[in-house]
């Protein structure tokens, strides 16, 4: 098995999906007592939250890249960064080492077009659904009409996820302002959601939502594992 590096602690909530799934994934694999061969390098969120709202992308890509440099020179056979916010800074991550890096776009983006989804829904922090640097990756690489919510819809999105996800805080209203968000959408023609936030999942999922559901999350790690067990 390959070693999978994780940067992860962005955060930390959804590291904890990472690590669960891709042990549960490899015992699923190769039998009763296996588990995944991970380092994880947990950054400090408020350090990356701070960075994010400062628009300091680049003093962020710098962080990022020292700490996957460290995955790499420890041993790490690839490395995937386990949100997708901070893929932003993926182009300097990926300059900043010589094994492969796992793109949490590509690997939905190719599980979308597999199931021939072509109208995606997506939702995740204001900086993912609203800049180029994730849904743009999906239209041109992947060839899908990625749809995003409106302003209003927008904001309440990101507000959960900074002040109750990632703060490990789950509340029924706000699984229910995304079901109404979610709902409407469909009606308007969106043929599946794509939670491209690593926490959303804590909220919704194909057994409550109305459209067929695409969790980044668990797709990275599908994907990982493949990887790894390849
Ligand atoms: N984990 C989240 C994401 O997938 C949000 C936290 C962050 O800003 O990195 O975008």
């Amino acid at each position: 098995m390959k070693k999978i590096g994780i940067l992860g602690g962005m955060s930390p909530e959804s590291t904890i999906i990472y690590y669960r799934e891709l042990n549960a994934g490899a015992r699923a694999a190769l039998g009763p007592l296996e588990s995944a061969d991970c380092l994880i390098a947990s950054m400090n969120f408020g350090d990356i939250q701070r960075m994010q709202k400062a628009g300091d992308w680049e003093g962020a890509g710098a962080l990022l890249s020292r700490a996957a440099k460290g995955l790499q020179d420890a041993g790490a056979d690839f490395v995937l960064l386990a949100t997708n916010t901070m893929h932003k800074c993926a182009d300097a991550i990926e300059a900043a080492i010589r094994v492969p890096y796992l793109h949490i776009a590509d690997a939905t983006g190719m599980k979308l077009r597999s199931d021939g989804r072509t109208r995606p829904l997506l939702l995740g922090t204001a900086y993912t659904m609203e800049q180029d640097f994730y849904k743009g990756r999906l239209k041109q690489t992947h060839g899908l009409e990625v749809v995003i919510p409106d302003e209003d819809d927008r904001a309440r999105i990101h507000r959960i996820i900074f002040d109750e996800l990632v703060n490990g805080i789950i509340k029924d209203d706000s699984r229910a302002a995304y079901l109404d968000i979610v709902t409407r959408h469909a009606a308007a023609g969106a043929d599946s959601v794509i939670l491209g936030c690593t926490e959303i999942g804590m909220l919704l999922n194909d057994t409550n939502s109305p459209l067929p559901v695409y969790d980044t999350a668990l797709i990275h790690c599908e994907v990982a594992l493949e990887m790894a067990l390849t």
